[in-house]
């Protein structure tokens, strides 16, 4: 397989590993591996590509993958950069960097959404491309991973701009794109809305209407029943499903969620359907605690009123930020941006159960400090990867026309999720590791198989 590297980039490095000792946590599974650990102070400083490959490294090398294939899994095959210039509102112009990595076509077309954040950089963009490979190995959709981003304030810009912004993108990428090459998806502050203006200006330069380039779209558009939900619906399944292992009672159990967008809302809703009780939700304009628990449909419409933020909500009282992850609960479900969960803050966390709504929230040295304690974390390529799946089933309706009811799409995600769960739960318990690196090992051993099988070397 060539790999194609479009732009300016930096090499990444791997980070070095050092043995510490093991310690079995309740489920009887060796909490840190001598392989999974590092002086904390080396890997807190890594990028967040470096931070993905390190924890990748101890799963290769747990499970003994050949150096070889290794290599090419853990390479980005495709970066490509390119400069935006946007006529903004007031006449001027602004030039936004946009980026596409396609991590991987191993076991399909590259598959993974498009984020819209001041943050967004070629590390960020890299890897969160590799983690959608990864989370497509492990949902078992035939699909391999991408991810795109632009560096902007998606919140200071008007609809006007946004839409500019999406098409110039879109244009840029129209030779990257395509519905059996490389599909894109929502992410971070994008949703149905960014689809549709994609659909139509790929349709556009390519001359046919297309709408399985690109999934999360509007229904009318060719979207599916279900997408807007599924990956919180995920995560709440995945977390249901370590309840059970863990034979937790979820009627007895308090959650705490962070972030309070598309993912947050829809976990914390279906945490509350399931009887958990919320006591603490925030998104990026405040943090909201209440013992007797929240009433999340309240929160929820009350958003849909406040600009989609949780700023001023009444149902709760109002807490430092820092303070959600910390809350006194028995689940915690981070569902905003990476990093949130650090080697500074998870010596506080007091949550038995961590269900990784966000890509990346928890930070390589807090896994070291987290495993320690015996807390269990459902990482983010299996527990959000509702999300994708529901994708895949959004474009496979698309590829043959025929549409599919809301309860037959969420009966399939649902069967998938566990089968996923399932799949990694039982690498974990043999390799007697946690639950991420048993989510690596499973999906290691996946696309390894495919890049061998295909040869491409
Ligand atoms: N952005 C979502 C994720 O990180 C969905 C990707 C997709 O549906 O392609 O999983």
């Amino acid at each position: 397989m060539a790999l194609t590297k479009i732009s300016k980039k930096t090499k990444a490095k791997n980070a070095t590993t050092a043995p510490a000792k093991g310690n079995e946590n309740h489920l009887g599974m060796n909490a840190i591996h001598p392989l999974e650990a590092t002086p904390h102070a080396a890997k807190e400083s890594l990028n967040p590509f470096e931070a993905m490959i390190r924890r990748l490294d101890q799963a290769a090398k747990l499970m003994k993958l050949d150096n070889d294939v290794y290599q090419i899994v853990k390479t980005p095959s495709k970066v490509v950069e390119v400069s935006l210039p946007i006529k903004m509102d007031d006449g001027s112009i602004k030039v936004y960097e946009g980026y596409r990595v396609i991590h991987s076509t191993a076991l399909g077309p590259s598959k993974g959404g498009i984020r819209y954040h001041p943050q967004v950089d070629e590390h960020e963009v890299k890897a969160l491309a590799a983690w959608m490979a990864f989370k497509c190995a492990i949902a078992d959709i035939p699909y391999g991973g991408a991810k795109g981003g632009i560096t902007c304030d998606p919140k200071s810009m008007s609809v006007g701009e946004l839409e500019r912004l999406t098409r110039a993108y879109t244009a840029a990428m129209s030779d990257i794109f395509g519905v059996d090459k490389d599909i894109p998806a929502p992410d971070v502050n994008t949703s149905g809305r960014e689809m549709a203006w994609i659909v139509d200006e790929y349709s556009k330069i390519t001359g046919g209407f297309t709408p399985g380039v690109v999934t999360g779209k509007p229904l009318h558009l060719g979207g599916s029943q279900g997408r807007v939900e599924a990956t919180g619906r995920g995560v709440c399944t995945a977390a249901l499903e370590a309840i059970a292992k863990l034979k937790m009672n979820p009627k007895k159990m308090k959650a705490a969620v962070q972030g309070f967008g598309n993912v947050g809302s829809i976990t914390a809703k279906h945490f509350e359907l399931n009887g958990i009780k919320v006591v603490g939700i925030s998104d990026h304009t405040g943090a909201f605690y209440n013992p007797k628990g929240i009433n999340i449909q309240e929160a929820i419409q009350y958003c849909a009123k406040n600009k989609g933020v949780l700023k001023g909500f009444k149902g709760a009282t109002s807490i430092k930020p820092e303070a959600l992850l910390e809350l006194d609960v028995d689940l915690l479900a981070p569902c905003a941006l990476e990093n949130q969960i650090t080697a500074e803050n998870a010596g506080r966390i007091k949550a038995k159960l961590i269900v990784e709504g966000a890509n990346g929230p928890t930070s390589a040295g807090a896994d070291d400090i987290l495993n320690k304690k015996g807390v269990i974390i459902i990482p983010d390529i299996l527990a959000n990867g509702g999300g994708v799946t529901v994708s895949y089933f959004e474009w496979v309706q698309n590829r043959t026309g025929y549409y599919y009811s809301e309860e037959e799409i969420n009966k399939r995600a649902d069967r998938w999720m566990k089968q996923a769960f399932t799949n990694v739960w039982n690498v974990a318990q043999k390799q007697k590791t946690s639950m991420r690196i048993g989510a690596y090992i499973f999906a290691l051993g996946k696309v390894a198989t495919a890049i061998r099988s295909r040869g491409s070397y």
